[in-house]
């Protein structure tokens, strides 16, 4: 730990010089004579600098009266000013802060997950709060052309790698008021698929390096720079080992964010010196438990570090939820808190969303039925307006809990209901639920396709939305179920804790369904409470609907509280 301290030192002391420094300037002459940078103003000043010494050595009241003194005070200040500029980050100026957001996805331009939500929702969220945010993602082969032939180059270097020169072209675009910059390197990113390549270590190493190497090209000095999972989690180790000379840089102070604590980005620790190209005493950062650990460099060098919702927060530092990361992550407690995900409002909107059967909102609610009805004619099951259809978009793997949803899949079945389930991951989960479906046919739809439009289709048509997870960061899907008046059904963790408030029958307050113990007798119970409402008690069911509607879960809210973190570094 002693030996990171000695690297990382820098970015703590000019820090705190720079303030100090504003207010003493003005008063007196002293300051300006004790800074000579700025080169530019220096031939104007002599002149009146030694007046001013006169003037605090010998107050001869006539001279004062004589002399141009408003003239001299006027002079001395822009020059504190230009020093200042130089040598303090833009928060602490009230200037625009200027924010760097590095992420492997982004929508709309790539997405597999939750992390591609964010990166193109916060940083617009925060250009509209007045924030310089910018984006930078790589240049994935997957990515449209029809955004590629829009997107415009601006320049290119090259990108050291232990003995690696590999080259570096940057695009830009600008989308919904955020600019948005591309890392070219087909040797890395014109490949089928984002993540899961035998090189995946090396490909997000120069991603990460790219980021810091780039700055110069594309003309921009972030006051913080934003890294977000495994992927990106190299750019505050790299900036500290490498960078803190770098005029781009060397006031750039770092947050890094885990959207996911399960997936870390570990290696074998030969890559340290082959590709990383970090000495002995930089290696501590990223070395953990024998190997390469990416995400433990991100959290060793950061100065924030963040997580999705404030229960994941708390959970990672406990051994059940922490794969590993807990110590590190309790060592640095001081430094963790987590910020809930927002959604965009205005993509994930039942009234404009182009992929519905029928548009609908809180005043017309009625016109969800034709969701239901339509999705139930798409798939070929029976349509029935009155039966209860249970959806489930998502990743297929352990994560999401379809391992209780198969345990049970027989008694969820029993129940007069429909359930429809979206989602690509482990082959062993798509092919149980195919086998499933033949058993099923009336009752059971697994769509195995990643596909925005089926989604859409899914949440509009479903009255319940399922979400058992095991663990949850934050979780997407259960705020986009609310805002298209599914009710969600989910196991109290993480994200899901946070953001869903268990229905009472006695207040009639709640949003949702929950359940506590990662086990599948209490997720069908869970379920069966929902469908018992759902047909029994319209009028309830209907107050839990609307309650999950009229919740805020916008982005604006939730930017204020990222602006918060960066102005507190
Ligand atoms: P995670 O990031 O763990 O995958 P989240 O709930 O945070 O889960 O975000 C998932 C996002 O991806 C949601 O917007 C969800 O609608 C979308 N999504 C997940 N699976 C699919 C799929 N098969 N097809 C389309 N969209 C999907």
């Amino acid at each position: 730990m002693a030996e990171k301290k000695t690297q990382t030192p820098k970015a703590a002391a000019p820090k705190k010089a720079a303030p100090q420094a504003k207010p003493a300037a003005p008063k007196k002459a002293e300051t300006p004579v004790a800074k000579p940078a700025p080169k530019a103003a220096a031939p104007k000043k002599p002149a009146p600098q030694p007046k001013v010494e006169k003037k605090v050595e010998a107050p001869v009241i006539e001279k004062k009266v004589e002399a141009p003194v408003v003239e001299k005070k006027v002079e001395v200040k822009p020059e504190v000013k230009v020093v200042a500029k130089e040598e303090t980050p833009a928060i602490r100026k009230n200037e625009k802060m200027k924010v760097l957001f590095v992420a492997g996805e982004a929508n709309p331009f790539i997405k597999t997950g939750g992390l591609a939500d964010v990166a193109g929702s916060l940083p617009k969220a925060l250009v509209e709060k007045g924030i310089d945010a910018r984006v930078m993602i790589p240049l994935y082969l997957g990515i449209p052309q029809e955004m590629k032939n829009n997107m415009q180059y601006i320049g290119h270097c090259f990108v050291q790698l232990s003995w690696r020169s590999q080259y570096c072209g940057v695009f830009s675009y600008i989308y919904q008021g955020v600019t948005y910059y591309f890392i070219d390197n087909e040797f890395y990113f014109k490949r089928h698929g984002v993540y899961g390549h035998y090189d995946d270590g090396e490909r997000f190493a120069f991603f990460s390096k790219a980021i810091l190497e780039s700055l110069k090209i594309i003309d921009f000095k972030p006051d913080i720079i934003h890294a977000n999972d495994w992927h990106t989690a190299l750019v505050p180790v790299f900036l500290d080992c490498f960078y803190r000379g770098d005029e781009y840089c060397k006031n750039a102070q770092t947050v890094y964010t885990i959207h996911n604590i399960e997936f870390q980005g570990q290696y074998g620790d030969g890559l340290i010196e082959d590709i990383l190209g970090l000495n002995y005493d930089q290696s501590q950062l990223v070395r953990y438990a024998g190997c390469v650990n990416y995400m433990k460099g991100g959290i060793e060098s950061a100065a924030r570090v963040t997580t999705v919702s404030p229960s994941y927060a708390n959970e990672i530092l406990d051994p059940y939820y922490g794969y590993g990361m807990q110590d590190i992550l309790n060592a640095r407690k001081y430094k963790l808190s987590g910020i809930i995900n927002g959604i965009d409002e205005e993509k994930n909107n039942p009234m404009t969303d182009q992929s519905l059967f029928k548009n609908y909102d809180i005043n017309s609610l009625e016109n969800k039925k034709f969701n239901k009805v339509g999705l139930q004619q798409l798939l070929g099951l029976p349509v029935k307006e009155e039966v209860p259809l249970i959806g489930m978009v998502g990743r297929l793997t352990h994560q999401k809990g379809i391992d209780l949803v198969t345990a049970v899949m027989d008694r969820i079945l029993d129940m007069d209901v429909q359930l429809v389930i979206l989602g690509t991951g482990d082959w062993k989960y798509e092919n149980i639920l195919k086998d499933m479906q033949n058993r099923y046919p009336g009752k059971l739809r697994a769509i195995i396709n990643f596909s925005s439009d089926m989604a859409s289709k899914i949440y509009a048509a479903s009255d319940m939305f399922l979400m058992p997870s095991k663990f949850e960061p934050c979780g997407l899907s259960q705020m986009i179920a609310m805002r298209y008046a599914s009710v969600p059904i989910v196991r109290l963790t993480g994200g899901l804790k946070d953001t869903v408030q268990a229905y009472d029958h006695v207040t009639g307050e709640g949003d949702g369904f929950t359940f506590l113990t990662y086990n599948a007798s209490d997720m069908l119970y869970a379920i069966e409470r929902a469908v018992g409402l759902y047909r029994d008690y319209k009028e309830d069911w209907n107050k839990v609907v609307h309650n999950g509607m009229k919740k805020d879960f916008s982005w604006s809210t939730i930017a204020n509280q990222y602006i918060e973190l960066y102005k507190s570094i």
